[in-house]
């Protein structure tokens, strides 16, 4: 046999496209933005005015950090990000879902939302714990949609501060892990992402619960992290945006997603231009947020939609959807500085 016909392991195979298209870099935002969905847990606060001048250089005017969740770690987040500068940088808190099982937690966790809001938080984070990993004063897995949590959700609507949740994660990882999976490569890097095991809630169930908080608490806003957790399925989407005034959703971790239906995506984007949040939750870097102005702005055809090559989440290329100048301010900035206290 010749090497020709041996073939290679699927790992090495990174085909380098010989399309000769438009490409269009843009280095910063149309408008000033607001990164919705970011982790400043991944920077270094002692590095804070690095961070501010590669937002200078981006176009980005707020980032909105996620991580000021562990209680003690509340206070100096706050000290290194927007108490140092001001209007760019926002925080917020979570709950401690590890102590889920005390009947106590839910009037407590509401009571420490208040005390963390006084504090300087300006949201509450919920991970996908809840759903996969929180656990009940029975012992189960705590639902979304359970009525005892409704203090926390309450606390959320009386102190004026949005739900930011990740509920569930993309549908391939509720589905066996064989070679019809199209996040294989993904799953088998990171073996904790596979919820199809007999432990875990499907998919459908999870998107149910989603449905049943958000409707249970209509006057709490939720920001459903990762386009709702179904980017696969923006006509499900659309319906909660019809359904639920108080439903909002980010797009981080998604332009994946959105950017491989780009017809689909763009019609999303024009009809739900206010329920829509700009937000990456990757490492700020200024090569990551080229990608995105590059497929928020441009009509650019299959690019990369990560610095990765073979791009982690699976072996497709994106398209760019071109939004309107009034989508874009909405989604870059408008719809977050309506929801959050951006100060
Ligand atoms: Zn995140």
């Amino acid at each position: 046999m010749t090497s020709e016909e041996q073939g290679i392991a699927l790992s090495d195979f990174v085909p380098q496209p010989t399309l000769v298209t438009e490409e269009h870099a843009i280095g910063k935002a149309k408008f000033p933005a607001v990164d919705a969905h970011n982790h400043l847990g991944w920077w270094e606060a002692e590095k804070a005015d690095e961070l501010v001048a590669l937002m200078d250089e981006a176009g980005l005017r707020t980032i909105v950090s996620l991580d000021g969740g562990r209680r003690e770690n509340l206070e100096d987040h706050l000290d290194a990000y927007p108490r140092k500068h001001p209007g760019r940088f926002v925080v917020f808190t979570r709950v401690a879902w590890n102590e889920a099982e005390d009947p106590q937690f839910p009037a407590r966790a509401a009571e420490q939302l208040r005390r963390d809001v006084e504090a300087g938080a300006r949201g509450l984070k919920v991970s996908k714990t809840l759903g996969l990993r929180a656990r009940n004063p029975e012992g189960d897995l705590y639902r979304a949609d359970d009525d005892r949590l409704a203090p926390v959700w309450q606390a959320c609507a009386e102190v004026g501060i949005p739900v930011l949740i990740h509920i569930a994660d993309p549908v391939a990882f509720f589905q066996p892990l064989d070679g019809r999976n199209e996040r294989w490569e993904e799953l088998h890097r990171h073996q904790g992402w596979h919820f199809f095991k007999p432990e875990f809630p499907s998919f459908d169930d999870l998107m149910q619960q989603q449905e049943n908080l958000v409707a249970a608490h209509p006057k709490t806003t939720f920001i459903s992290a990762h386009v709702g957790s179904y980017a696969e399925n923006l006509a499900w989407i659309s319906g909660m945006f019809d359904r639920y005034p108080n439903y909002y959703v980010d797009i981080s971790a998604r332009i994946a997603e959105l950017g491989r239906q780009p017809y689909t995506t763009r019609e999303w984007f024009l009809k739900y231009a206010d329920r829509i949040l700009f937000g990456t939750d990757s490492r700020p870097n200024a090569g990551t947020y080229r990608i995105h102005w590059r497929f928020l702005e441009t009509a650019d055809e299959y690019f990369n939609y990560s610095l990765a090559d073979p791009p982690g989440q699976g072996r497709w290329r994106i398209y760019g959807v071109h939004l309107p100048d009034g989508v874009l301010r909405k989604v870059y900035h408008d719809n977050a500085a309506r929801l959050i206290d951006l100060g």
